[in-house]
């Protein structure tokens, strides 16, 4: 069948049409449909049973970006990228990616569990909410996937057959664009808060060594195939609850290095570090005790998937049937090499951090955290503030010793 946009009234009829829809729902004549996207790119619907309750998300891709209209022209096949990635992750770390029960890549959609029960976790961040097992879940999932899509647990030919997979040419130049070009200069899709100083613009445009290092780590985005990144991994794509996280939007996936993943869940938790300066949700010694919980979460998250990947790789060398490793003295050595590895990813990280948090202060899409604060002066001191930490991260990327050092940087911007 040729691809159709599918609307609230077609996407039943579409749905009983398919064998694992049949199977999942009983009576189609109680299902209610709602249109439930507040995504920037996409429409999601919620199909739902209302005499059981039991409820599919159905997510497709338009050929244009939803949020500014057909004059945009954007790839539907950005989701043939989305359900390869979802399977792969599921695949490698089933308890954070939602059930996937039907997908077509000639109608660019994707039928999967409804996780209702949870909200997206930056909105409970704004207000507030903490998450105890949020820093070992999200470890979990980045260590699995960016490890097992990696050289270092792939044989070589699937491995360049992932990356030849992967290529994912319209969403990389967004990222390209938005992420690591536009903000960082004087251009027409820059989008600054009439309230920041010329000065604080400045320090991102016009510095020598933070135009550098933008430049590097665009480089490095562009040709470091490492592994099978998720390539958006903010705290919007990211679905929890007390006692679930779950992954979802992976439209940008793409061979990548890991540093992006990381630096993206570390970076947004920054940027909600210095949004909480402004008291709505929650104010004083809680919002105080508020942020004292972000940086032990970003602390958490850098130790956890820091020692979970590097116990899946000395495993994963501990049954292969190769000699490499078998000398006396191998265990020291290759105990150095991953370590040395590590702190390559933890530069990259922080590099990477950085670009995501200074590319939504400057440039198009802006982080609810701070964007939706009315008063521009307070709004404005948070600007600076993520601006302050970014550029020292990015410029200093290699000399931090640890995440520690890192947060001690950020509490000395906002105490
Ligand atoms: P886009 O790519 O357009 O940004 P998302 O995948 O982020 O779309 O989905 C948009 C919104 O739809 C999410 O913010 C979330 O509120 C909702 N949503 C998406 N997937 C699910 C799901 N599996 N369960 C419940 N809600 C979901
Ligand atoms: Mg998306």
């Amino acid at each position: 069948m040729s691809y159709q946009q599918l609307t609230a009234q077609s996407v039943l009829s579409y749905l009983q049409q398919q064998p694992e829809m049949t199977e999942f729902f009983t009576d189609f004549n109680q299902l209610e449909v709602r249109e439930i996207g507040d995504g920037n790119l996409n429409f999601v619907y919620r199909i739902k049973d209302l005499s059981s309750n039991k409820s599919v998300i159905l997510k497709q891709a338009v050929p244009y970006v939803r949020c500014i209209g057909e004059s945009y022209p954007l790839s539907r096949h950005r989701m043939d990228f989305e359900i390869a990635a979802l399977l792969n992750a599921k695949h490698h770390c089933p308890e954070h990616v939602p059930e996937i029960y039907h997908y077509s890549k000639d109608q660019s959609l994707v039928v999967m569990q409804d996780l209702g029960e949870l909200a997206i976790l930056r909105g409970e961040i704004i207000k507030g909410k903490v998450f105890p097992l949020f820093a070992e879940h999200i470890s979990s999932y980045m260590a699995n996937t960016l490890f097992r899509s990696s050289d270092l647990f792939l044989s070589s030919e699937d491995k360049k057959a992932q990356v030849k997979q992967f290529v994912n040419v319209s969403l990389c130049k967004l990222t390209e664009d938005f992420v690591f070009t536009n903000a960082y200069m004087d251009h027409e899709t820059n989008e600054y808060n009439t309230a920041l100083a010329q000065s604080a613009i400045d320090r991102v445009q016009k510095d020598p060594a933070v135009k550098i290092a933008v430049a590097q780590m665009r480089y490095k985005f562009m040709n470091n195939a490492q592994a099978l990144l998720h390539g958006d991994l903010h705290i919007g794509s990211i679905m929890a609850g007390p006692e679930h996280t779950y992954v979802i939007d992976p439209e940008f996936a793409f061979y990548g290095p890991m540093g992006f993943d990381v630096g993206a869940v570390i970076g947004n938790l920054y940027m909600s570090y210095f949004s909480h300066a402004y008291e709505s949700a929650i104010s004083g010694e809680q919002s105080v005790a508020y942020r004292q919980w972000l940086l032990e979460t970003i602390q958490a998250i850098w130790h956890s998937f820091a020692s979970k990947f590097k116990t899946q790789w000395l495993a994963h060398e501990a049954q292969k049937q190769d000699g490499y490793w078998r000398f006396a003295g191998a265990e020291q050595a290759l105990s150095q090499y991953i370590d040395g590895f590590i702190n390559e990813l933890f530069a990259d990280t922080i590099g990477f951090a950085a670009c995501k948090m200074m590319r939504r202060v400057l440039g198009l899409a802006k982080v609810a955290d701070f964007a939706d604060i009315p008063d521009l002066e307070q709004r404005a001191a948070i600007e600076t503030n993520i601006i302050e930490h970014a550029t020292q991260m990015i410029v200093n990327r290699h000399n931090y010793d640890s995440i520690e050092q890192l947060n001690l940087q950020a509490t000395r911007i906002l105490p």
